[in-house]
């Protein structure tokens, strides 16, 4: 049975812990709960938000239409093929554990994204990636609610146009809502080392070939050092995106700034560190008001107490200024605003 719940704090559904309330929330637990909240006469034409762990929002005002808060719950293991082990679990799924659950299958892969926050569902929203691996990579389909139609789709990995913390879902905002996700887990399995941190982690320990349980572990630590727990201090961990530029620009900037960090890209274009931009331009620790650059880790912004969501952009707006005119780069913010 649905429950509409009326006038919801959102404070507790969202990672940076930013004041706001919804007209109606409703708990997803099944596809077929999904359809009877979109025949709900109470939620006809109002705006709709699906919420997993709100862990890459910034809630700025109060949403007067409805959350479909995702709470879809199931795994399974699906057949093998020659090349791949496939694993499907449902929407609302927290990732970490589904991670987790997977290597205990004996089905490794998904190591290297070990403790991103928020739900499987919202994964391929962003294409979430970390310590040299990307959700794209480990892809295979997802089924969705196409809100244009009505109907249920099935996407596979090339009708989803995944790029770098994007996809076709951030360039059609609402109109798929994804109840559960399909990944391909590729056989034999291999060792995803090459990021530095990574990298380091295992050469200081001497291992030479290390198991996945040992990258996810290992990953989880580096995570645990580097970034701040929401549950300790509100976030959404990298606020912005690092910004790609073409190969002689990279080049102009390394003759004006020979420290400049910057990955090379297979397209002969270059990703600047975006948090080593911030930090040059002397924010990392620094705040306005409630909201602050984080003193560890300058790509993350952090609500100090009772900041909001105002707060948070307005700061982000200061660094974007700031990174523009020290720079000439412009930084794109990686959370949903509402
Ligand atoms: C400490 C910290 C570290 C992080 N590190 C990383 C990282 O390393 N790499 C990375 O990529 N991200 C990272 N993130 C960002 C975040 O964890 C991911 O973007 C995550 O996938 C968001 O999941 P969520 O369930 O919390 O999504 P939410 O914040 O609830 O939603 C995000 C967006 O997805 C939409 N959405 C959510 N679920 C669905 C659904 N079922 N169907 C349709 N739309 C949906 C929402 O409407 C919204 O637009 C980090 C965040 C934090 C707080």
């Amino acid at each position: 049975m649905l429950q509409l719940q009326r006038d919801v704090s959102l404070r507790e559904f969202n990672t940076f812990g930013l004041p706001a309330t919804a007209r109606y929330l409703v708990t997803i637990d099944s596809e077929a709960a999904l359809v009877d909240a979109l025949a709900m006469p109470e939620l006809a034409g109002l705006p709709r938000l699906v919420l997993g762990g709100g862990s890459n929002v910034v809630l700025t005002q109060d949403f007067d239409g409805v959350v479909l808060k995702m709470a879809i719950r199931h795994r399974e293991r699906l057949a093998d093929d020659a090349h791949a082990s496939y694993v499907r679990g449902g929407a609302g799924e927290v990732w970490h554990d589904f991670v987790g659950w997977t290597l205990e299958q004996g089905c490794p892969g998904l190591e290297n994204l070990a403790l991103i926050p928020g739900t499987l569902g919202a994964a391929p929203i962003q294409n979430i990636g970390a310590y040299g691996l990307e959700l794209a990579e480990r892809f295979a389909s997802l089924r969705a609610l196409d809100t244009t139609t009505g109907e249920f789709v099935t996407l596979e990995r090339d009708d989803c146009a995944f790029g770098y913390r994007d996809s076709l879902f951030k360039r059609e905002p609402g109109r798929f809502i994804i109840v559960s996700v399909t990944l391909r887990l590729p056989r034999p399995w291999h060792a995803v080392t090459g990021y530095a941190d990574v990298s380091r982690t295992f050469a200081d320990a001497g291992i030479e070939s290390p198991s996945a349980v040992q990258i996810f572990e290992a990953v989880a630590d580096i995570r645990r050092r580097k970034l701040p727990d929401p549950a300790v201090l509100g976030n959404a961990g990298s606020f912005f995106k690092n910004p790609v530029v073409d190969a002689q620009t990279f080049a102009d900037l390394r003759d004006r700034f020979a420290q400049i960090v910057g990955y090379a890209q297979p397209d002969g274009t270059w990703k600047v560190a975006a948090g080593w931009l911030i930090d040059q331009c002397g924010w990392r620790g620094k705040s306005l008001g409630q909201a602050a650059v984080h003193e560890r880790q300058a790509l993350v912004l952090v609500n100090r107490g009772g900041a909001s969501g105002a707060d948070i952009v307005a700061l982000a707006k200061a660094v974007q200024a700031s990174v523009h005119e020290r720079f000439g780069i412009s930084l794109d913010p990686e959370p949903l605003m509402l």
